[in-house]
């Protein structure tokens, strides 16, 4: 068996970030640190974290009054901001800054007139969140068959803005199905979907030609590990999202594959290992990495933080 290694894969620094606060408020203020819904979405961190005494709550009304709580990379709505600081919270705003800026573009549209569609999953923690910068002014959508149901009017200002770890693909021919419908619809300057999502499904989509086989380490619900997995399989290729070896099949391989191994943003690099380990003692695989872009990008921790 041969193993491709896909980078860049795993972590992205707004996952790092989140993480190295959720660290460091754990140690400056000691346990319980509440964190509204998860801090990344992916079982092992949030089994870890939990272990160590931090609290996941749904609801704001699930932390006693002076706690500290921290937002996800994921971002919260203005709603949530209010709520916690009514409830005498100690916010920490963990909000990955590429999140930050697409609520700054829902906030400037709203305020300039547009009607916004935005592009996104429906009840994801993040376009919950974008979506309540401007609920009157957003309309979701999710597919190409839902631009064809939009009902504005001819003269009506329009935007689009993406989620951040939508397919390029997907997110794409939606955006040029909106400009058939909507020639005069205008979007952010630069790209929403970020840096990290658009590297690893490069690499997914490049590499998974090599591959027989794609394993995608990541959580169900991770957003970005699934677009991976459908990456690989759009391509022709089977792959399959596991959380770690315990979720690999023999099933899936003979032993004479190659297996593309790579890892959504929110998956911890010690799992990855913990599949190649597997799969090493069970097939003799050898392992090389392929390399399809370089990441330098780093973001600083939340100002509450940072003293
Ligand atoms: S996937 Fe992208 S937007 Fe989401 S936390 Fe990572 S860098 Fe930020």
């Amino acid at each position: 068996m041969q193993i491709i290694l896909a980078a860049p894969r795993g972590f992205c620094a707004g996952v790092n970030m989140a993480i190295e606060s959720l660290e460091l408020a754990l140690q400056r203020f000691g346990p319980p640190v509440y964190v509204y819904h998860e801090i990344v979405h992916n079982k092992w961190v949030v089994g870890d974290f939990g272990s160590r005494g931090v609290v996941f709550v749904d609801d704001l009304s699930q932390i006693p009054p002076g706690s500290n709580v921290l937002y996800s990379a994921h971002g919260v709505s203005p709603e949530i901001r209010q709520a916690s600081e009514e409830r005498g919270l100690n916010a920490i705003d963990a909000t990955c800054p590429l999140v930050t800026k697409v609520h700054r573009e829902a906030i400037r549209y709203a305020r300039e007139g547009y009607v916004i569609v935005l592009i996104g999953h429906e009840g994801h923690d993040e376009v919950v969140g974008t979506l309540g910068e401007a609920p009157d002014a957003i309309c979701l959508v999710a597919e190409e068959e839902d631009v064809n149901r939009l009902d504005l009017a001819e003269d009506q200002k329009i935007a689009y803005l993406t989620q951040t770890t939508l397919s390029v693909d997907d997110a794409s021919r939606i955006i040029a199905r909106l400009r058939e419908r909507f020639p005069h619809i205008e979007g952010p300057a630069r790209q929403d979907i970020c840096y990290a999502t658009q590297n690893r499904q490069e690499a997914a989509r490049l590499l998974a030609e090599q591959a027989d086989v794609v394993l995608v380490v990541g959580s169900r619900n991770s957003s970005n590990s699934q677009r991976l997995a459908e990456i690989a399989r759009t391509g022709g290729v089977p792959a399959h999202l596991i959380d770690g070896p315990d979720d690999i099949s023999r099933e899936w391989f003979s032993g004479e594959e190659t297996v593309l191994i790579t890892a959504g943003a929110s998956a911890p690099e010690n799992i990855v290992q913990r599949c190649i380990a597997y799969l090493q003692d069970a097939y003799a695989a050898d392992v090389r990495t392929h390399s399809v872009r370089e990441e330098k990008v780093h973001f600083i921790l939340p100002r509450e933080l940072r003293t």
